[in-house]
C-alpha cells in the first residue's frame, strides 16, 4: 500500500495550469522529497493531499483511501507543517501541544514532545513571543503529536537558521526511523537532498522527474 498515490491529477485554476497529469507514488516508510521553483504546484498538491482542493482530473489518495472521499480516516495518520502556519494568541506552547493531543484524542506527554523540537525550556511562555525558528519547532512539534504514519512538510525550513534546519532534519531522520513516511517539499535542492530518499521534480505543474539523489546526478 502505497503513503501517497497520485493518478494522473491535474488541477486547473481559471486560466491557470498548476498541475498537468502529476503521477507518482510515495512508498510507505520512504522520504520523499517534492522539489520545485515557487509556482510549480507544490502547495496544490499539498492542498489536495488535505482536501483543501480538488483535482480537476485524476485523484490523490494517502494509505488507500481518496482524500477527496475518506478524508478523514487517512487524516488521523497524518501530521502536517503547513506552510502559512501561526501560533495561537494567548496560548503557550504547551497549551499548543495539549490542543493538538486533545484533538488527536491521543495521551502524549507534552513536555517529551517540546523537549524532541527543542524548546522545552519556553514551554509556558506565550507562543506569541517565541522567535519565527521557535515558532516553527512548535508547529512541528504538533504535527508530531500521535506519532502519524505520514508527516507533510510545505518547505519546512523557510525561516529557520542552519542550527534549527539541522535540527529539524534530525527530527525528520527520528521519525523516519521510528516508520513515518516523510513528504517534503521544498525549492530549495540542498534541503531535500540532506533528508530524503528519493525526489520528485515539478516544474510548471509537470511532474519532470522522480528519481534518487544519486540517479538525479548521474542524469545531468
Ligand atoms: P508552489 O507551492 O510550488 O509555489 P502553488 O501550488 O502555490 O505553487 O501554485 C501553482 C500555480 O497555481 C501558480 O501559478 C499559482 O499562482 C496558481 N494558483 C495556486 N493556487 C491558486 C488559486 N487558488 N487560484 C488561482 N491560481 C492559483
Ligand atoms: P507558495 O509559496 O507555495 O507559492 P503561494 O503564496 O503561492 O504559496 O500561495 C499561498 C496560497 O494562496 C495557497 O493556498 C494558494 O493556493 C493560493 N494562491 C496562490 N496563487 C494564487 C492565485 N494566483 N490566486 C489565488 N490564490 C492563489
Amino acid at each position: 500500500m502505497a503513503a501517497i498515490d497520485a493518478v494522473d491529477v491535474s488541477k486547473q485554476y481559471r486560466k491557470q495550469v498548476a498541475l498537468d497529469r502529476v503521477d507518482f507514488e510515495v512508498e510507505e516508510g520512504e522520504t520523499f522529497g517534492f522539489l520545485g521553483p515557487n509556482g510549480a504546484g507544490k502547495s496544490t498538491f499539498i492542498n489536495m493531499l488535505l482536501d483543501f482542493a480538488k483535482p480537476t482530473e485524476g485523484s490523490v489518495s494517502i494509505f488507500g483511501y481518496d482524500c477527496q472521499r475518506a478524508g478523514v480516516a487517512a487524516r488521523e495518520r497524518v501530521g502536517v507543517l503547513p506552510e502559512g502556519y501561526s501560533v495561537f494568541e494567548g496560548l503557550t506552547g504547551r497549551q499548543h501541544i495539549e490542543y493538538a493531543i486533545n484533538s488527536k484524542e491521543v495521551d502524549d506527554d507534552p513536555i517529551e514532545i517540546l523537549d524532541r523540537v527543542g524548546i522545552r525550556g519556553d514551554a509556558d511562555r506565550q507562543a506569541s513571543e517565541y522567535s519565527k525558528g521557535m515558532a516553527q519547532r512548535l508547529v512541528l512539534g504538533m504535527a508530531l503529536v500521535g506519532e502519524p504514519d505520514l508527516l507533510i512538510l510545505d518547505e519546512p525550513s523557510t525561516g529557520l537558521d542552519p542550527n534549527g534546519a539541522a535540527q529539524m532534519r534530525e527530527i525528520l531522520r527520528e521519525e523516519n526511523a521510528r516508520g513515518a513516511t516523510v513528504f517534503f517539499s521544498s525549492h530549495i535542492l540542498e534541503q531535500v537532498e540532506a533528508v530524503c530518499d528519493r525526489v520528485g521534480i515539478l516544474q510548471d505543474g509537470e511532474l519532470v522527474a522522480v528519481d534518487t539523489i544519486a540517479g538525479l546526478r548521474s542524469s545531468l
